[in-house]
């Protein structure tokens, strides 16, 4: 069967954006593949992150994938960290990836901005992590938002490289999996950017932890043009805040933009932004509640991190030994 991996950063609190793009899929794609997925730690730490916030948005995600409906029992969850063959592998992936491919990454121009040299190396040099998150277990399906396509295909890139510079036919090709109405979440002050839980205004994202006050005052608050929505999708083509509050719209209620469209065609933002805090709120506050729930427990969320560590090794390290093996490095 084939297996999926994907993963979130711990690096602030979960996001409309990460719940849509990210873990939404995660949970559909549960039962019928293996699934693998992580919360990716040692990605966080690319920025600075306070140990304590960084120790709390690590259970916090855990929670956030957990409340979604990630069973352990049917999921592999995990924390990066506690699997070191990751790190491992990275290195390796640093000696295989090339400083011309890194300098293409769109992500890095964007979270560096002018201050390229003021940047960790981490933070330049992440996407060869993130493709040995992925390859260390063989997947060849990785579903994520598509602000992370370039870096799926990346790891594409690395894979190919390794397999030829060694003779062998070892790392899959891994496919981005990126479909449906929220595959880019904007940001609600500013369409030209995506919502993302290291933006600087808390008034940019729904939390997912956002209660049902602050959701409808986001969205009251969010950007829009004066036009009320139009007869079809086709009519949002150049209004980017618009069409993303209708693609949320979508997205949150499993049809697609163009039906959401019919249903408000001609409906003015005072009739339209209400009715999607009332749905957000009615998805999110049950998932927002459990996380709440659990995050009194965190011993509990910190065993079954521990547990889904020990399932991953036990995937990861074998692949990683024969990787020692295939460069040349000398083992027991
Ligand atoms: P950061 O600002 O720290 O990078 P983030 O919100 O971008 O945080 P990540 O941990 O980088 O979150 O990404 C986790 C997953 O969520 C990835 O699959 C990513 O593509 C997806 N994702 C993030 N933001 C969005 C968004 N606005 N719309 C859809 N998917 C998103
Ligand atoms: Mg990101």
């Amino acid at each position: 069967t084939p297996r999926v991996f994907s993963g979130i950063k711990p690096s602030g609190g979960l996001t409309l954006g990460n719940y849509l793009g990210a873990i939404k899929k995660f949970v559909a794609t549960q039962g019928s593949m293996e699934t693998i997925y992580c919360v990716v730690d040692l990605h966080a730490i690319t920025v600075w992150q306070d140990p304590d916030d960084l120790r709390n948005a690590t259970r916090e995600v855990a929670a956030g994938y957990l409340a979604s409906g990630l069973d352990p029992s049917q999921s592999i969850l995990f924390n990066q960290s506690q699997v070191s063959a990751h790190a491992e592998l990275g290195w390796i992936f640093n000696c295989v990836a090339r400083v011309g491919w890194m300098n293409r990454m769109t992500q890095f121009k964007e979270k560096a901005g002018k201050n390229a040299e003021k940047q960790s190396l981490g933070l330049y040099a992440y996407p060869s992590l993130m493709a040995a998150d992925i390859l260390l277990y063989h997947a060849t399906q990785v579903p994520v938002g598509e602000d992370q396509k370039q870096h799926v295909e990346l790891t594409r890139d690395i894979a190919a490289k390794f397999n030829h510079d060694y003779k062998v036919d070892f790392f899959p090709q891994p496919d981005p999996v990126i479909d449906g109405p929220a595959t880019r979440v904007m940001n609600l002050r500013d369409g030209t950017k995506k919502m993302s839980k290291s933006g600087q205004s808390d008034m940019e994202r729904i939390n997912m932890t956002d209660d049902a006050d602050t959701i409808a005052k986001k969205f009251k608050k969010a950007r829009t043009d004066p036009e009320p929505l139009p007869e079809t999708y086709d009519g949002l083509a150049e209004r980017p805040e618009a069409r993303n509050l209708v693609d949320i719209y979508a997205a949150l209620s499993d049809v697609t933009p163009a039906e959401v469209v019919t249903e408000y065609a001609g409906a003015g933002w005072g009739q339209f932004k209400p009715a999607l805090a009332d749905l957000a709120v009615s998805k999110l506050a049950p998932i927002s509640e459990e996380m709440a729930r659990m995050m009194d427990d965190p011993a509990e969320i910190d065993r079954v991190l521990a547990e889904g560590a020990d399932r991953a090794r036990a995937i990861a390290d074998p692949i990683l030994a024969k990787t020692y093996e295939i460069v040349g490095m000398v083992g027991r």
